[in-house]
């Protein structure tokens, strides 16, 4: 969610600052603004809107500063309108401060400040932290220590970026729960919230933990707790390089990364699967290998389609290892007293590492002694950091707003564990050796999914005026009607429902008749025939039926009016190639109604805040 990066070095500041906001255009957002120092002044630029727009609105001819920094904003507190952009300045216009996050106790120390005279001019808590900085600063006139007495007296979440005309080479950065990198190039330092916007520049960076914050000038940079105590930090690689952030011919993101869903399951199990031996190796377990044998339970906690995910792995891992699996949303889990404890591992899922209610989940669990792991994309974000073990995913940057490659990278990394949960117990070679087989022919049978593409775009010009979709599935392939419902609703606006078809006739069936186009997912296991009587009760009721059915079938060629043929696999495994046709015709869907497919309205990539 929401973006930050900042500059000091030798190039001109203002290109590569509004640059640095378009790589992370990806995260969501609503105005974007810069601030940098020209003439010994703070001078800030901002509005809503696109960094397109912000970009015609900096004169970059008459800019030549080396400093500065820019926001892309995503509004929690006060609309996104000019004034509410970022960057937000104290009250002497000396101090610009960007913000990531929330200031919980805005409201109390907005008013404090108020009774000491200061003003106000936006509806946001992050003006709240400028002018605070600079209250702090007329009392001890040092920038460093007035951030630090800032922070230390904020609650909630941040991650910020400092610039003043009062020490005009410095940029002070820190982080409390929001994610801040440094980025150590030649003789400059870039910061910011996402490495997608340091990559072009350098791939040597630090990763700030929370409660640390960076000062960094033009002759270095010095890592400090906000209580002053100076960090020693390893300087790390970023591991993609630029060409995984461009859409390299691709009309959108989102489509390239659909597109690159075998290489993607293929790295997700590359170096993992033993095949001979019908096992699985996953070296980040392997400190926890004794707790896994033994776990009596496991939760999986995630948001959003990582949920999704975690529902597909609880049914996995229920049926090869016969370990009892909950699966909660962390949002709920971290509010309610939940009953967990030493015994139970717990699996956080995220593709950004960042989701801020699976790292207060994560929290939790770990505070009540549970064996916390992460299951996440991004190397280095907050979960992997927080979390006991883990694997990461290996999809590379996902740009589109909409999840898809690291969807199915999740279901197949989830399949490795389920498939090594299952060897430790009752599952034999054998049947280890058919599973791990079957994962590693994926990649091939995804690309034939892609022979679809005809059909898909068919279904998708008879049905753009719907104004409704229903996606129902059962076994494996219910969370899948739920995971295939949200991409619709995300990316086209069009009202979709996800549902287990059984559960149909306990209500939705009352809204099927002749315009109510219903997905069933009716690949081949132990409840197809179910399936298809389903499926015959909702024609019964005009409903229009397009099917996602495996290569072979001809009896479903009866009863819908649409089927997508994907090939046969395991019906564990038939989740990672059905996701594929839901995620193209969602695609193909906004693309022919005029939406944003890769920022859909009011979404974020990582969903920062509460
Ligand atoms: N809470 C701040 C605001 O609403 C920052 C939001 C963000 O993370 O962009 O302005």
């Amino acid at each position: 969610m929401c973006g930050i990066v900042g500059y000091i070095g030798h190039q001109k500041a203002s290109h590569l600052l509004v640059n640095g906001l378009k790589r992370m255009e990806y995260r969501g957002y609503d105005s974007a603004g810069i601030s940098f120092l020209e003439n010994g002044k703070i001078n800030i630029l901002k509005q809503k809107g696109k960094v397109e727009n912000l970009d015609r609105l900096v004169p970059h001819d008459l800019i030549n500063t080396t400093i500065g920094i820019a926001h892309t904003r995503w509004a929690t507190h006060g609309f996104p309108n000019d004034v509410n952009a970022h960057p937000h300045t104290d009250n002497t216009g000396n101090i610009s401060v960007v913000h990531n996050g929330i200031i919980e106790n805005y409201t109390a120390i907005r008013t404090k400040l108020k009774q000491d005279g200061y003003s106000f001019f936006t509806d946001t808590d992050t003006e709240v932290l400028a002018v605070f900085i600079g209250a702090f600063y007329e009392k001890v006139n040092n920038l460093e220590e007035a951030v630090r007495m800032a922070l230390s007296e904020v609650d909630g979440t941040y991650g910020i970026a400092v610039l003043s005309s009062y020490e005009p080479d410095k940029i002070i950065a820190a982080r409390m729960g929001s994610p801040m990198v440094l980025g150590i190039g030649e003789n400059e330092y870039i910061i910011a919230s996402d490495a997608a916007a340091i990559i072009a520049h350098t791939n040597k960076v630090i990763y700030l933990d929370d409660g640390e914050m960076v000062i960094v000038t033009r002759e270095g940079f010095i890592t400090k707790t906000v209580l002053n105590e100076e960090t020693k930090r390893q300087i790390e690689a970023i591991e993609f390089d630029i060409q995984q952030i461009e859409k390299s011919g691709f009309d959108h993101f989102m489509l390239k990364e659909i597109y690159e869903q075998p290489e993607t399951v293929k790295n997700a199990f590359r170096g993992r699967l033993l095949i001979e031996k019908g096992n699985v190796k996953l070296g980040g377990l392997n400190s926890v290998i004794e707790k896994l044998r033994t776990a009596k339970r496991i939760i999986i906690i995630a948001c959003g389609t990582s949920w999704h995910a975690a529902l597909v792995a609880e049914y996995m891992i229920e049926q090869l290892a016969h370990i009892p699996v909950e699966v909660e949303y962390a949002s709920e889990f971290r509010y309610r007293n939940p009953v967990i404890g030493p015994e139970d591992v717990v699996f956080a899922i995220s593709q950004s590492g960042e989701t801020a209610d699976t790292l207060a989940a994560v929290k939790e669990a770990k505070q009540k002694g549970a064996t916390v792991l992460g299951f996440v994309n991004v190397v280095g974000s907050s979960i992997a950091r927080e979390t006991e073990a883990g694997t990461y995913l290996h999809a590379g940057p996902e740009i589109g707003v909409a999840s898809t490659k690291a969807f199915t990278s999740q279901l197949t990394v989830m399949a490795l564990v389920a498939l090594m949960l299952g060897r430790m117990r009752t599952l034999s070679q054998l049947d280890g050796k058919r599973i791990a087989l079957e994962i590693s022919e994926l990649p091939e049978k995804i690309t034939k999914v892609f022979d679809q593409l005809k059909q898909i775009k068919e279904i998708v010009d008879e049905y753009a005026h719907a104004k409704n979709f229903l996606y129902l599935g059962r076994g494996f392939n219910f969370p899948l009607a739920l995971e295939g419902a949200l991409k619709l609703k995300e990316i086209s606006y069009i009202h979709a429902e996800g549902y287990p078809a059984a559960e149909m006739k306990h209500g939705p069936i009352a809204l099927i008749d002749e315009n109510m186009p219903v997905v069933f997912i009716a690949t081949q296991d132990e409840i197809y025939d179910k399936v298809l009587s389903n499926i015959e009760e909702v024609k019964a009721r005009k409903g229009k039926i397009i099917a996602i059915a495996n290569e072979g079938d001809e009896r479903i060629k009866l009863v819908a009016n649409h089927v997508i043929y994907i090939p046969n696999t395991l019906p564990m495994l038939n989740p990672i190639l059905a996701v594929v046709p839901l995620q193209l015709m969602a695609y193909f869907m906004a693309l022919k109604l005029g939406c944003n497919v890769d920022q859909p309205r009011n979404l974020a990539k990582s969903v920062t805040v509460e």
